[in-house]
């Protein structure tokens, strides 16, 4: 039986946690927001008072936190995670986070003589819950061998993307390619409408031509042709805006670290902001349809 410190059980850490109780681990769970932890508990998991005490025995530390300041502050603060571990604990970081922060808690880690990942994932709640994520690794071949059995027990895609930061820069390629492929098919439908095209016929002929992509077959942007995409909802329950907009931000300091040209991710971040900025920061991303055609 592994035991596994498990920090920031929000919205995503909650389920993951509870999948790891369910496969037998032990957890010790600790949130700066204590009602969070109540349905880790309940479902088998001990509440830790302090970051430091919930890692003090454990074989595994697993962080789920907002951003790379709460990351870089439970791993490289004074006292730590990197001063409170067991000697051979391995260390996974989930979080969706800057690189630069990144790599500053890969280096300091492997100061300390720990293994290190970071290890973001895609699969939102939903993917959480079902235990389904997928998980994109940076670190060494042996701290990746290590998390992978761990990550199989809430996850079912474990890829190991390269050294230190490279889960995260998978992590926001791909969402900076997701954010302008969307935009273009919520265009297409939008020009469509106004051209009198029928939704399903349009979707029919792109998704069998060179427009086909998964913005388009599997969270298309207007009601009926896929049963299963938020359009259905009116737009929620999916990838809110607002986290979109957060990696889409990240990728653009990324692309400005690294003299990369994101012309598209750019005007992708500025029509998602200007969409938040609306008020549907909450909204699922594909609700910018809405904003294209005018009526938000
Ligand atoms: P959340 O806000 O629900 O959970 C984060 C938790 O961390 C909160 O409970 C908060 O109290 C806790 N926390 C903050 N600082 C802390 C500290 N110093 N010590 C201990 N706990 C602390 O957020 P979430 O939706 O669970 O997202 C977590 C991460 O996963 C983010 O980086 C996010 O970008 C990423 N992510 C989220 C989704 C999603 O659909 N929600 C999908 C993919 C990736």
């Amino acid at each position: 039986m592994t035991t596994i410190a498990f920090i920031g059980v929000g919205n995503m850490g909650g389920p993951m946690a509870r999948n790891l109780l369910k496969a037998q681990d032990q957890v010790r769970a600790f949130d700066v927001s204590p009602a969070v932890l109540k349905p880790v508990t309940d479902a088998g998991g001990r509440a830790a008072a302090t970051a430091l005490d919930a890692v003090h025995e454990a074989d595994v530390v697993i962080t789920m936190l907002p951003a790379g300041t709460h990351v870089r502050s439970v791993y490289l603060d004074e006292k730590s995670v990197l001063t409170a571990a067991k000697k051979d604990a391995l260390l996974i970081d989930c979080s969706t986070i800057d690189i630069d922060s990144a790599r500053a808690v890969h280096a300091a880690a492997e100061k300390a003589g720990f293994d290190f990942l970071d290890a973001p994932v895609s699969g939102g709640v939903g993917g959480a819950e079902a235990g389904t994520l997928a998980f994109m690794c940076g670190g060494s071949d042996k701290a990746f061998e290590r998390a992978k059995p761990i990550l199989e027990k809430m996850g079912k895609r474990i890829v190991h993307a390269g050294g230190a930061g490279a889960g995260q820069a998978a992590k926001i390629c791909n969402n900076m390619l997701l954010a302008i492929s969307m935009i273009g098919t919520c265009e297409a439908f939008a020009l469509g409408e106004k051209l009198g095209l029928e939704h399903q016929k349009l979707f029919d002929i792109m998704s069998a031509a060179s427009g086909q992509c998964w913005s388009l077959t599997t969270y298309c942007p207007v009601p009926g042709p896929v049963p299963t995409a938020p359009s259905n909802r009116d737009y929620t329950g999916g990838f809110a805006t607002q986290l979109m907009l957060k990696d889409l931000k990240l990728a653009q300091a990324a692309a400005a670290g690294a003299g990369a040209t994101t012309p598209l991710g750019a005007e992708a971040t500025q029509l998602y902001s200007l969409f938040a900025a609306k008020g549907f920061g909450v909204t699922d991303f594909s609700g910018i349809i809405r904003m294209l055609r005018g009526e938000a």
